[in-house]
């Protein structure tokens, strides 16, 4: 009976492997949508040297997001300037209108008033150059410098790239007499470093007001990226969600007095262990409900074979893939909210019991947890602790909503960047900066935030960093992409 019941289980477990094995090699990841038509983006005819000239020439105005009111808004200004200069065929063609005196809004207008436009963002704005760190660049960040092909200066990527290169695709087709189907609306905010409470929070209510409901809008936000942490090879990742951020305040009132009688808790006590129990809070670590699964199966091909064979029987390896993830920390930040204390005070003298002690732990938001929702916990979490309280260090931000990757226009997407940037497969990502992008989710169907531009890390290392630069080659497949993404969406 024994050996009954053994066979029996060894041929059960054979039929389970044979299973496995089978769904692991016959597994594909999902097609993109069949109703999108990329066009042939290499056969456009574009001047680069040009173009790199032209971008080189827009970093040379100072934008620097302006802080405080009564600064300088001269570089703007001439930017502005500059580009009905530079691109007389587009203006011509579109209506701009400015909000907040320094934001652009174009609408190059479609003869179908029925299908829903496309939006297109970027930022005039740079973050500044720090005068501690201006040493280390190899040239002037606001010369616009062109050397081995290579495009340098602030705003090389972020973001006068994308802006340059928007503006390249549709001066191209413009001139060529093309006018969109569908409406194309351009918006570029001057205070995205900033926040965008003057740009895109404006524009978006201006939109809402117009009754605006786009089909998709794209901004900046992620990339193609060389090697993948998952795979180790280029894959192109489109952001379909931003993480959100916030910093609890926990602070603790004690007794002040002289250290040789001192009470059973102090100031002190009271906030490490407060900071101890936040921190070791369960945070929900899941696959589903992010876009965690749906990378991975879009990657799956590149994945080792255990990685692959667990996706492709995602039913039976959950758990495994789980653990295998948790293992690598850029893999773990997308299943879950991510916790980190980073600041803890109170106290200066030895022999003193002070009055008060402070801490300060940083979260990003999983689209699945709400900042509300950490503070309620965190607050049960220390109930019991007298003199202890918790709150938002400064007002947090929620993780936006997720976009759709089975939609027309992730299909679209995807399929120009396969064009243009053929090794890399693509899978969604998890954008982790805030971006203008996040304004816009109750003015568009779907958010996507991706540049079509193939990075090393030396090359992501410029963004906010030092001897940032774009070569010819990412800006040449950028104003491809741009006009492919025009002429496929709106002009046909
Ligand atoms: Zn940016």
């Amino acid at each position: 009976m024994v050996r009954l019941i053994l066979a029996g289980l060894a041929l059960l477990l054979a039929a389970l492997a044979g299973f496995v094995g089978y769904r692991t090699m016959s597994f594909t990841p999902p097609p993109p949508p069949a109703d999108v038509a990329a066009p042939d983006a290499s056969a456009y005819e574009i001047d680069v040297n040009a173009a790199a000239e032209r971008l080189a020439q827009a970093i040379r105005f100072r934008t620097v997001s302006l802080v405080d009111a009564d600064e300088d808004r001269t570089p703007f200004m001439q930017f502005h300037a500059w580009m009905a200069e530079t691109y007389p065929a587009f203006h011509a063609a579109a209506k701009r209108e400015t909000v907040s005196d320094l934001t652009l809004v174009y609408t190059w207008e479609g003869s179908d008033p029925g299908q829903p436009p496309m939006l297109l963002l970027a930022h005039q704005d740079v973050v500044p150059v720090p005068d501690d760190t201006r040493e280390v660049w190899s040239v002037d960040p606001f010369a616009g410098v062109i050397r081995d092909e290579t495009i340098f200066g602030r705003g090389a990527i972020d973001d006068k790239a994308s802006l340059v290169a928007l503006l390249e695709a549709a001066e191209y087709l413009a001139k060529q007499g093309r006018r969109p189907v569908r409406t194309i609306i351009f918006a570029f905010g001057h205070d995205e470093e900033i926040g965008g409470d003057d740009g895109a929070v404006q524009v978006a209510a201006l939109l809402e007001q117009r009754g605006v409901r786009a089909w998709f809008a794209l901004d900046e936000g992620m990339a193609a990226i060389a090697e993948h942490p998952l795979t180790g090879g280029p894959a192109s990742m489109i952001g379909i969600a931003e993480r959100g951020f916030g910093t609890l305040r926990v602070h603790a009132i004690g007794e002040p007095g002289h250290s040789s009688m001192p009470p059973p808790e102090t100031a002190i006590s009271l906030v490490s262990e407060a900071v101890v129990r936040i921190h070791d809070m369960p945070i929900e670590q899941r696959l589903e409900g992010g876009p965690a699964i749906e990378m991975m199966r879009a990657l799956s091909p590149e994945l080792s074979f255990t990685n692959r064979m667990a996706v492709s029987n995602e039913w039976l390896f959950a758990p495994l893939l789980r653990a295998r993830m948790a293992e690598n920390r850029t893999a773990r930040a997308l299943l879950g909210t991510t916790v980190a204390p980073t600041v803890i005070g109170g106290g200066d003298r030895a022999n003193v019991l002070p009055a008060e002690a402070t801490a300060l732990i940083n979260y990003r938001f999983h689209p699945r947890d709400t900042a509300a929702d950490i503070l309620e916990r965190a607050r049960a979490e220390v109930a019991d602790m007298e003199g202890v309280d918790v709150d938002w260090a400064e007002p947090p931000r929620d993780a936006t909503g997720m976009s759709s990757t089975t939609s027309s226009s992730y299909a679209l997407l995807a399929a120009l960047s396969r064009e243009l940037i053929p090794d890399a497969p693509v899978a969604p990502g998890l954008v982790l900066a805030g971006t203008d992008s996040r304004h816009y989710s109750d003015v568009a169907e779907n958010v996507y935030r991706f540049q079509p531009m193939l990075f090393a890390e030396d090359d992501l290392a410029g963004i906010h960093g030092n001897d940032e630069h774009l070569g010819f080659d990412n800006l040449e497949r950028t104003i491809r992409f741009y006009i492919g993404l025009m002429e496929a969406g709106a002009m046909q």
